[in-house]
């Protein structure tokens, strides 16, 4: 038989070619193809001024593929940003969250673990159970409990409230809610001035979409003002993978031998069918035009230009426990809310006493 022809790369002609690419067809080496998913990153990362020498950065890392993946970029392409800030006294931390979910959380904590560790972070672990008192199953268990429904649903929601009873202690809601605001909080009284997610193209564009779908111009107006926002009472979101597609993580991770979780959490199942239509609309898109997830992209970053500006100071109603933006139809904010009535606690009382264990 003859021998099979290697095919080089299309870029630097030298090495074996191993991945396809979608958009321009072309074949690419393994290192022209992190060299690219690299390159990606640090242009989004310059384009919105995502980090600078004087930060202390706070990663949030799940030990799912996106948050593994923009570690390692991150650390890869900005190595010497890092140890600058390291010698200004403002090293950078790694914060997961255990929401405490059986036979699922365990195995990405191990894995945020060994990341961490690998970068040599400092890693901080927020455990629900261990300061909340009560795990995420065990919150959903007693959300589910007609009679131990907190207080603040007894009142009967109106018009657009109809629902809010029933959405608010669904267990993605829980979850979310406390989780984002633990991340954010920990972050920032850490020091913290920027807090790095790994959501990718995908995820950015999906929500995007659900918004476009369900006429939410509100949300879409927040999520992207977040990207720009720099309201000195937040830590800044930024989000290094945005300009990545999912496919490409995955691939980029393969090849730089990282480990990441896999398995779906089990509460994701209920959670994901408006999500999944849109990844189904948008997979059909990507097959018959390529690129088309760029451009939803591109399209939203240009019409959207104006809308960094913060919330005016009066619009806003704040929690009277923690003084955080609250809903106006609620006396607090709903961390407040849920660790009060679901955890017996107060939110306030328990992040004080977690900083001053970590600080
Ligand atoms: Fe939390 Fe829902 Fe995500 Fe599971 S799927 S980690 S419950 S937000
Ligand atoms: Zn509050």
């Amino acid at each position: 038989m003859p021998a099979q022809e290697t095919i080089l790369c299309s870029r630097c002609k030298k090495n074996p070619a191993i991945v396809v690419r979608n958009l321009s067809g072309e074949v690419t080496c393994k290192r022209c193809f992190m060299g690219e998913i690299e390159k990606r990153v640090r242009r989004i990362m310059s384009r919105y001024k995502m980090m600078n020498k004087e930060d202390k950065i706070a990663f949030a890392i799940s030990g799912g593929k996106d948050s593994i993946t923009m570690l390692k970029i991150v650390m890869n392409i900005h190595g010497n940003l890092i140890a600058q800030q390291s010698r200004r006294g403002h090293a950078p931390v790694a914060i997961t969250i255990d929401e405490g979910i059986k036979g699922y959380r365990q195995e990405s904590l191990d894995i945020s673990r060994r990341a961490c560790a690998e970068a040599g972070l400092e890693h901080v672990v927020f455990s629900f159970e261990k300061e909340f008192g009560l795990s995420l199953d065990a919150l959903v268990s007693k959300a589910s409990d007609p009679g131990k429904l907190p207080e603040f649903l007894e009142k009967k929601p109106r018009g657009q409230l109809k629902n809010a009873g029933k959405l608010i202690l669904k267990p993605c809601s829980i979850c979310g809610v406390l989780r984002r605001r633990v991340l954010e909080d920990v972050a920032r009284r850490l020091g913290a001035t920027k807090l790095l997610l790994g959501h990718n193209l995908n995820d950015e564009i999906e929500t995007f979409l659900m918004n476009v779908f369900r006429g939410d111009v509100t949300r879409i107006r927040r999520a992207a003002s977040s990207l720009l926002d720099d309201n000195p009472e937040f830590v800044r979101k930024i989000k290094p993978l945005r300009d990545v597609l999912q496919q490409d993580i995955v691939l980029y991770l393969h090849h730089a031998g990282g480990q990441f979780q896999s398995a779906p959490c089990p509460y994701s199942v209920g959670d994901v069918v408006f999500r999944g239509e849109i990844q189904g609309i948008l997979s059909q898109m990507e097959d018959s035009h390529p690129g088309s997830s760029y451009n939803v992209m591109k399209f939203l970053d240009e019409t959207f230009p104006d809308v960094k500006q913060p919330p005016v100071e009066s619009s806003i109603s704040r929690c009277s426990n923690c003084g955080r933006p609250k809903s106006k139809h609620m006396g607090k904010c709903m961390a407040c809310y849920y660790v009060e009535r679901l955890c017996g606690k107060n939110y306030v009382e328990v992040m004080d006493s977690f900083i001053s264990r970590h600080a």
